[in-house]
């Protein structure tokens, strides 16, 4: 059976760690798409780790670990990660990338800081790790695939054309050093000897591993608000975090696709420019970030502090929509604990008029947050593995929160490790 694990709201919700307690029972983990500018935290019997571009799943030694099509493959990214956890005694994971992925250039991390510094304070908020350049020139159709690094002869023209048009823009809008195709072409050479022994027909794979029966799991990176379609654009992603997509950027039929896992965060945070409806300030946002998370509610791949605030139903309820949810895992719900009060937002004021539809990023500029006020639990829920030993005023936010939002919420995490979930 294939699932997909993928986020409701911002990104961070905690995938990872959902992600590497479902690959317990996996075969095979695939990232479908995005690359190294998020990161996943996920704490288990080696350690704490920040993966951005190794699959969750690479932890246990039964699992096959796949990057698809669909994902901005850098190289040595990706190799520095995987030397850094079987130096920290994480067994070789079995790796596969797919020969249609994508590579990152090392112009197009140069692209992403030269207009971040352009653009300066009007900018998207970049993690500057290439991925708009990226995405940009696949669909310009002058990417490299990870099987075009097989034929030299042809490396080498396709690098001087479009180094070409690329020198142009670095002299002529960024005022930079050109690139030297040569160059150029002996880094493709050195990504082509790191790659080779893990390159396959990743799609051909997948197909014989549906007949075989095995159990995918196809992991999403950031959610369902940056979907450069359905998200706050243009403050997005520059590709696809639906769980639809994961048909594509793995290559695998879309009825394949049977359980989509929704992660949704028990508060909100995000992270970059664009409006965040339910944000909170000051204090109050301080101890929320001081007390998020597995320490705290900043960037795994920036450090950047994240922007923090209360529970959004109406993003939600939106963002499990339009992944096509079938179960909801709300996790992060121990770190609410302290609070006496807890705000929820319910509806969206604009113009005058409230809403829970998710409207489109010019009226979601404007809407303000209709709050109601749940009462905290003043414990520490951490230990529990039950839902009916959680308290009550906790079941009564959950359940709150399952109704207003419309999907059913059958995985609750009140922790960072493996074994903190209640199943419902
Ligand atoms: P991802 O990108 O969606 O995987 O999310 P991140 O890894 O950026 O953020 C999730 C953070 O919350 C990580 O530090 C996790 O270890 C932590 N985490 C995940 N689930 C829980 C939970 O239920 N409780 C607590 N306290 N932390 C959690």
């Amino acid at each position: 059976m294939v699932k997909a694990v993928v986020g409701a709201n911002w990104g961070d919700e905690g995938k990872g760690k959902i992600t590497d307690m479902l690959a317990q029972e996996a075969d095979i983990i695939v990232r479908f798409q995005g690359g190294a500018n998020a990161g996943h935290t996920i704490v288990n019997d080696y350690g704490k780790f920040a993966l951005h571009t190794l699959p969750s799943g690479v932890f246990y030694s039964h699992t096959t670990s796949i990057i698809g099509n669909g994902v901005a493959l850098n190289i040595p990214v990706f190799f520095k990660e995987y030397n850094d956890i079987v130096s920290r005694g994480v067994p070789a994971p079995k790796i596969l990338i797919s020969d249609r992925a994508q590579i990152v250039m090392p112009y197009h991390i140069l692209f992403d800081q030269y207009e971040e510094e352009r653009l300066a304070g009007k900018s998207f908020g970049s993690t500057k790790s290439g991925i708009a350049p990226f995405y940009s020139d696949k669909f310009a159709k002058i990417g490299f695939q990870v099987s075009e690094l097989f034929d030299t002869d042809h490396l080498k023209d396709k690098l001087k054309r479009v180094i070409e048009t690329k020198n142009v823009l670095l002299e002529h809008l960024y005022h930079k050093p050109l690139l030297d195709s040569d160059e150029l072409l002996e880094e493709m050479l050195r990504y082509r000897d790191m790659v080779s022994p893990y390159v396959c027909d990743v799609s051909s794979f997948l197909w014989q591993a549906i007949k075989d029966g095995k159990d995918i799991l196809l992991e999403g990176q950031l959610g369902s608000l940056k979907d450069p379609d359905h998200g706050i654009y243009p403050m997005v992603t520059s590709s696809s975090t639906l769980a639809a997509y994961g048909a594509i950027g793995a290559g695998l039929p879309p009825y394949e696709i049977k359980k989509i896992i929704t992660v949704c965060k028990a508060y909100s945070s995000a992270v970059g420019a664009g409006a965040f409806v339910s944000e909170i300030f000051g204090d109050e946002a301080d101890e929320l970030r001081r007390r998020g998370g597995d320490g705290g509610e900043y960037g795994a791949t920036t450090g950047r502090p994240r922007r923090m605030g209360w529970f959004d139903c109406v993003a939600s309820k939106y963002g499990c929509r339009i992944q096509g949810t079938t179960d909801v895992a709300f996790t992060v719900l121990d770190v609410l604990g302290y609070l006496d009060e807890i705000p929820v937002c319910v509806g969206y004021e604009i113009d005058g008029k409230v809403t829970t539809d998710f409207p489109t990023t010019s009226l979601l500029e404007k809407a303000k947050p209709v709050l109601k006020v749940l009462p905290g639990w003043k414990t520490d829920i951490r230990g529990i593995r039950s839902y009916a030993d959680l308290p009550e005023n906790c079941r009564n936010y959950i359940e709150f929160i399952e109704e207003q939002i419309g999907f059913p919420i059958t995985m609750v995490s009140n922790g960072p490790g493996r074994n903190d979930i209640i199943y419902r």
